[in-house]
């Protein structure tokens, strides 16, 4: 670890859609105050807003495809440079390919940086359909809601900053399938990767959130 950043803490939340890697970013990021950087929501984000960039990635989204690499890479690159990141980060849904961790680890040993730990997210596939299918996302901070595992307090308003939840168009039957199988050829092989660079650590995911946000909290606390 660099000298200048010796206490800085970078993680990486790693495992296929509806693991919970969101709903446990919230978690990590109050306990540990560093920020959550996800790419789908930073995606989703430029969507709203209807710059360049979220024209570029529409098609891509709204099919369960992965979004070309440079464009990723450029855009997590950016965000993980602003001054709130200088004491790490929780990174949710990249990389996803070999390529995105491949150029991940340049950018960050070239400043004498490096990813601490990898939380693997583990869950069955037929548990992944139930908690998509009941997923609720909240349109201005975009935290994940179930209708049955974590209802908001109030029907269709998101219990941190009152904005209205909806469900996502990639959450349909058709596209998660295509997002599992996407899943599977190209993110999975970053298991490896991670584990030959002996970052990565498994959690069992099938557990309830709390005891999830538990075994994460133990896995990266930094004083262990
Ligand atoms: P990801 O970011 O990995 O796609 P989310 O955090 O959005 O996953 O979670 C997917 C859905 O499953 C959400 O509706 C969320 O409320 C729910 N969920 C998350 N963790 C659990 C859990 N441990 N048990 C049951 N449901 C969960
Ligand atoms: P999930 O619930 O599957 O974890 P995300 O919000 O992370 O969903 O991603 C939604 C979509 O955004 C993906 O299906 C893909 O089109 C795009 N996306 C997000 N992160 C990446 C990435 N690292 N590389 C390429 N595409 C991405
Ligand atoms: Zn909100």
């Amino acid at each position: 670890m660099s000298m200048e950043n010796k206490d800085a803490i970078r993680v990486i939340l790693l495992g296929p859609p509806g693991a919970g890697k969101g709903t446990q970013a919230v978690f990590i990021s109050r306990s540990l105050g560093i920020p959550h950087i996800a790419s789908g929501d930073l995606f989703r984000e430029a969507q709203s807003k209807g710059t360049e960039l979220g024209l570029l990635v529409k098609s891509y989204m709204e099919k369960g495809e992965l979004i070309p690499d440079e464009i990723t890479v450029a855009m997590v690159l950016e965000r993980s440079a602003a001054p709130d990141c200088k004491k790490g980060y929780i990174l949710d849904g990249f990389p996803r390919t070999i390529g995105q961790a491949k150029a991940l680890d340049k950018a960050l040993e070239d400043k004498g940086d490096t990813i601490d730990k990898v939380v693997y997210i583990k869950v069955s596939d037929n548990e992944l359909l139930r908690r998509l299918s009941g997923r609720w996302i909240c349109r201005d901070c975009q935290t994940p809601y179930h209708i049955v595992e974590s209802p908001p307090k109030v029907p269709g308003i998101c219990d941190r900053c009152g904005g209205k939840l909806y469900q996502r168009a990639d959450d349909n039957e058709k596209t998660v399938k295509n997002r599992l199988s996407v899943y599977s050829s190209q993110t999975v092989p970053l298991i490896d990767y991670y584990g030959d660079a002996g970052k990565l650590v498994e959690v069992d995911g099938s557990q309830g959130i709390d005891n999830v946000a538990k075994a994460i909290l133990a896995a990266v606390n930094p004083s262990e």
